[in-house]
Formats: structure tokens, sequence, C-alpha cells
């Protein structure tokens, strides 16, 4: 057995299992003489302060060595007395250093962070307990089932446990949190647990499989979290440390949840691949990236793998690689919420922006001015694109990668969660011969997917439609597409003076966010074509006001503008777990409401389905302004947007907060994510 990690001296760092910012002194100081307790001591001997809570225990975890299969432990687990170490306190990792809190209840499900998906057991160490005593008193089976069972197993030479789950009277997952309650250890609910990949990497598959056992997180700078089937295989604990160079804190897992998991990480790494086409005229971005290069860098780049999969799979909009001065966090922008995923080791760090800077064609020498850049990958039969910026920081080099999911566009005007009058609304400005209608709101509201919605709609072949695009998110036959490209003079402007002359009846421009850009939409929608157009204002009032600012006449704006709308995207509640409440009139005034009546609506609650947050998929709220004659004199007189906002209200413009209120009461989303979403007021 591996004594690798008995020399080494405490480490305050490890044995709080935090970094040393977050080492507040909130967990009790108990004792220090973890040499001297050694591992396999017995656990009531330490733990002074806190029986079954001892935080310093945390060290001891290599565990490993610390077992002492006196016994057949693994033919008959209720018998091995084996010291499995509690040690696990359930701290949070030591990479995760930056905003999470250091006492985090991890058995919490409120939240989708790394912990999620834990279950403590009720006291630390091994109970010395049978097994099927656990099972009796955790009320996972009857006494007499039990009984019953032993006298079975005795007969059958089996174990009681493998006879309780023949006879279906206990599954899997019981039988896990029971031999997790035995040995004083962590139960780990996989489907609501993530899943930290740098960590999983560090075993290949084949060991994973043959012994059943994954590690899952960094418990702390030294000691890996693994998930095993079977917690007594001690040999497991063993070479998992060996190779790893980890010390290993036991958490126990249903066998199918362990099986599943290494079916899906190989899956993930499995499923990027080359590029066929990409968009853009550009042939050297065409280059196919070769994702299996060089052997030697075969764990970084099955790391980037890994993570452009898991991105994908989750339906992020957005990787993040942002170093923090120890190590490097991944962190994932799902449904427009930034969160951790994982933490890149310093070793590695360099190695994964390289990586990810070679498939992007970027120079990997310059680490100190931003470049950027893209790759098109096929990531599980689906091409995706990736636009690379690196952002060198006083951290070293960090970088953001934009998933552009072609497929994961909604097109459908009627899926987009309009309601019916603002979709009347729209639907009528789009089938406007000329005018233009534009879309508001910031980066990731969605924009662009209102925008082909309404093309879809339009694209019929007596239309002549012809789009310029910074980038093209999503093909459509029958659709002249342009793509900007800046580097070659194709700007916004420039391809939109190109595609007035190309006889249109339809345009769309991307994004007018100059005043050039600007001023030839409004004149083309002024000469006889339908400008569909992208502004980021706050709401649909101050797109009037920010044109004028741009330096567009207001006449022109007057008469130019058909329709307004501004939107963002809210977070749709789990329907498998979302749970009715009461929410009071003065949270309703506190969101800026004016309310003198509580609510009946539904809050998050988090379950393994939407991986702990509560909430899955995304619905748009809109707020649709028709430019009304009224609205049109207020635009030449230069009157502000709240002016303007007051009329449009008046006039039956739902407002985007208010289109908010209405998707709460609907039981779709929740009065703190609309709040998030849109403000306060
Ligand atoms: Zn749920």
């Amino acid at each position: 057995m591996s004594d690798t990690s008995q020399s080494t001296g405490p480490d305050l760092h490890a044995l709080f299992g935090i970094d040393g910012e977050h080492a507040t002194g909130a967990e009790p100081v108990v004792a220090l003489d973890r040499d001297g307790g050694g591992v396999g001591a017995d656990p009531g001997a330490r733990g002074v302060g806190a029986p079954g809570l001892d935080p310093f225990e945390v060290d001891d975890t290599h565990g490993a060595p610390a077992i002492t299969p006196e016994g057949g432990v693994e033919a008959h687990p209720d018998f091995a007395p084996i010291e499995h170490e509690g040690a696990l306190d359930g701290s949070p990792p030591a990479g995760h250093s930056g905003d999470e809190s250091a006492h985090q209840d991890s058995a919490s499900a409120g939240d989708a962070g790394q912990w999620s998906g834990i279950t403590r057991p009720s006291r630390r160490g091994s109970s010395q307990r049978f097994l099927t005593d656990v099972i009796v008193d955790m009320g996972i089976a009857a006494r007499g089932q039990v009984e019953e069972a032993l006298e079975t197993s005795r007969i059958a030479g089996t174990t009681a446990e493998r006879v309780l789950l023949d006879k279906n009277i206990i599954n899997q997952d019981g039988l896990a949190r029971a031999l997790a309650e035995r040995y004083g250890l962590d139960h780990l609910d996989l489907g609501v647990f993530s899943v930290d990949m740098s960590a999983a990497n560090l075993v290949t598959t084949a060991i994973a499989k043959r012994y059943q056992a994954v590690p899952v997180a960094f418990s702390d700078k030294r000691t890996l979290l693994v998930a095993m089937a079977d917690p007594s295989n001690v040999l497991a604990v063993d070479d998992i440390a060996i190779m790893t160079g980890y010390e290993v804190r036991v958490a126990v897992a249903p066998p199918d949840d362990i099986a599943a998991l290494i079916s899906r990480l190989d899956r993930l790494e499995e499923a990027v691949g080359e590029s066929g086409s990409q968009f853009g005229q550009d042939d050297e971005e065409d280059e196919v990236v070769d994702l299996h290069e060089s052997s030697e860098d075969a764990p970084v780049i099955k790391l980037v793998n890994q993570i452009v999969a898991q991105a994908v799979e989750q339906g992020a909009s957005d990787i993040h690689l942002a170093p923090d001065g120890h190590e490097t966090r991944v962190r994932f922008r799902v449904d427009g919420v930034l969160a951790d995923v994982t933490t890149v080791p310093r070793k590695m760090a360099a190695g994964v922006v390289s990586r990810v800077k070679i498939m992007a064609e970027l120079n990997i020498a310059e680490k100190r001015l931003p470049q950027d850049g893209r790759v098109g990958l096929v990531v599980d039969g689906r091409h995706i694109d990736l636009r690379v910026v690196t952002m060198p920081s006083v951290h070293g080099e960090g970088l953001v990668m934009r998933v552009l999911d072609k497929a994961s566009v909604v097109v459908e005007m009627d899926k987009l969660g309009m309601a019916d009058a603002e979709r009347e609304r729209f639907e009528a400005a789009c089938h406007e011969t000329h005018g233009a209608v534009l879309v508001t709101g910031p980066t990731g509201s969605g924009k662009s997917t209102t925008l082909y919605g309404a093309l879809k709609l339009l694209n019929t072949p007596e239309k002549n439609i012809i789009t310029v695009e910074d980038p093209v998110e999503y093909e459509m036959a029958g659709l002249t597409q342009v793509q900007v490209a800046a580097k070659v003079g194709l700007t916004f402007a420039a391809g939109l003076r190109a595609i007035v002359r190309a006889d249109p009846d339809v345009i769309m421009v991307g994004e007018i966010r100059d005043r050039e850009t600007a001023q030839i939409a409004v004149e083309s929608a002024l000469t006889g074509h339908l400008v569909l157009s992208t502004l980021h204002t706050n709401d649909a009032p101050s797109a009037i006001t920010r044109l004028i600012e741009m330096g567009v006449e207001p006449f022109l704006v007057a008469s130019a503008l058909e329709c307004v709308v501004a939107q963002r995207l809210a977070r749709m509640l789990c329907p498998n777990c979302k749970r009715r409440t009461i929410i009071p009139a003065q949270v309703l005034r506190d969101s800026g409401y004016k309310a003198h009546v509580e609510l009946e609506a539904y809050e998050p609650v988090g379950c393994r389905r939407c991986g702990g947050s509560g909430y899955r998929g995304r619905v748009g709220l809109y707020e649709v302004m028709q430019i009304s004659p009224e609205i049109q004199k207020m635009a030449l007189e230069r009157q502000p947007s709240e002016a303007i906002r007051d009329v449009a209200v008046a006039q039956g413009m739902t407002r985007l907060r208010d289109d908010g209120l209405m998707k709460v009461r609907q039981g779709r989303t929740s009065i703190t994510e609309i709040t998030r979403v849109v403000g306060h007021n």
C-alpha cells in the first residue's frame, strides 16, 4: 500500500480543505495532531471537539493507506472493520477560490454549485455496524425483510444486500446511501453533482471501469473526491492515489450512475471532431483543425475537447477560461448565467490556452495583446462555431469562447414566447413593404433569434431577402446572407451599401452600431425596403432616442421606424421541481410593481433534471412598440424616452417587466428571475 502522503507535514490549506483566503476560522479548530493520530487510527480518538465533523480529517483522506482490510473486505463488507477515515467534511474545493463560500452547505440543492448532490453521513468514520442494520435503521428495508435476506444469503453463499437487490427490496441508490452511512462517507447523486472534468481526466477510462471509480472533484489542493460504487475496495483507492498523485477522499455512488458517468466522459471526449465547412468567404479560415496532432499534448487536447463538448451538451453560450493567479477557472454561461464548471490546474493552464489559440489559428507567442479568431467544430454530429477572444490579464492569459450552435437557433415565431397581441403587432410590422423593424436588448437577449423568426415568416420565393451579419448564426435557404469581414473592409455599412444596389425587398442588418449604418438603414427603410436590425438599448422607446443620438435626423427616424421590440431572456422554471409559492405584496413592491395583494406563483427548487438550479431553458420577455403618429411627433420633438414610453404604454404597449410578471403568473418563471433580468424598474 502506498504511503505517499504520510510523510508530508500539516498543510493548513489542505487541512482546511480551502485556500488561504478562505481560512476564516469558521471551522472549529480542534487538533493538529494528524501525524500522531496516523491514518487508520480509531476515528473516535480524534475530532475532539466535534465528533463526526472533524475538519482536520480532511487530510487523512488519501484513505488508501489507512484502510486495513482485515478479513476479506470485498466478500464481506459487513464484517470488515475498516477505519474508513471520516475525513470528509464536505468542504468546497480549494480550486474554486473565487466567489464561493467556503462553508456552502454541500447538501443543499438550492444552487447549481459544484457541491450540489452530496449527502453527508450522520457521522464521519466507519460506524462498525453491520450494513444490514444500517439498511434497517435508515428505513431502506424492513427488519423482517433483512432478516430473511440474511438467512437466504447464508444458504446461497452471497451477501444479504445482494439478495435484497435481487428481490428488488432495495435499489442501487438505496444500497449506495446505506454504504455511505455505514462507512461514514458522503453519498453522491451524480445526476445532480457537477463533475469536474480536470479531476475526471486524471484516471483513464479503463481504470475507472475496472474500479467502478471516477474522480469527480478536487476536494482541496491535494485531495481528489472520488465517486466509488464499492467504498471497501481499498486496492482501488490505493491505486488511484498512486496513479494521480493525489490523496483520495471516497464518496459513494450507485454502480449504474458511475457506469453512466464513465460512458458520458468517453462520449464527451469523442464528441468533438473536425469541422467540415465553415461560414465566411475566407478560405484560410475554413481550414480544418486536426484535433489529434501530437501525442504529448494528448491530456491537454482531451481536456479542451471535453470542456467544449460539455459546454455544448449543457447548451452554454460562452466558455470562459479565467486565470486567478493559482489555477485557471473554467466557467460556462448557461441560460444567461455564468457558473464555475471546473478548474484547470496551473501546470496545464498554459497548454489549454495555447491549444485553443492553435485551434483558432491565433499567434500563440503573443500573450500580451488581445486576439480574436474562430474555429469550426463538429460536436456530437452538430456543427459548432467557436469565436475565440484572448484576454491578457494580470494573472496570465485567459480567453472567452462564444459557442455558436447553428442548430439551436429557434426560428418559429410561435415558439418565441411572445404573447398573442405582441406577436400580431410585430408580424404586422414585418409584413409592411417598407419601414424599419428593430429588435433591441443587450448581448445574449435573443435578438437574432427574433430576427430569424421574422425572416422565416417573410421567406417566400417572390421576395428577395439579403442579410449582412456578423456572424451568420443560422443559414436559411432562400436568403442571400453576407458575412461581415472587417479585415477586408466589408463592414455592416459597406455590406449594406452593396445590398441596397442588389434590388432587395427585405434587408436584415445584424446590428446598427455606428452612424453610417444607422443612416443607410433608415434611408433604405424610407425607399421601399423593409429593414430588420438590432440595437443595443434597454427598452423599445430608447431606440428612437438612440438613433437620433447617433446622428440620424429626427424626421427620418420618425418616418422610417415601423415597430421596435425590446427583449430579454428569462430562465424558465424546471417543470419537474418548481414549487407553488405565494409572493407577498411587499416583495412585488420591492421588485418595482404597484402591488396591493400577494400573488400565487412558483419558485425554483432544484432537482436532478435541472442540475439543481431549479431552471431549465429560457423564455423571451417582449415589449413591442408600434410607432403611432403621437410617437412620431414625440420623436420629431426629441422628447426623452421616458415620455415616449408613457405614451406607448397608454397606447397598449406591455413593458418588459410587465410581460415578465405575466410569465411569473403563468408559472413559467420566477419573480427573482424577472428582477434579475429586467431590474427593479
Ligand atoms: Zn428541476
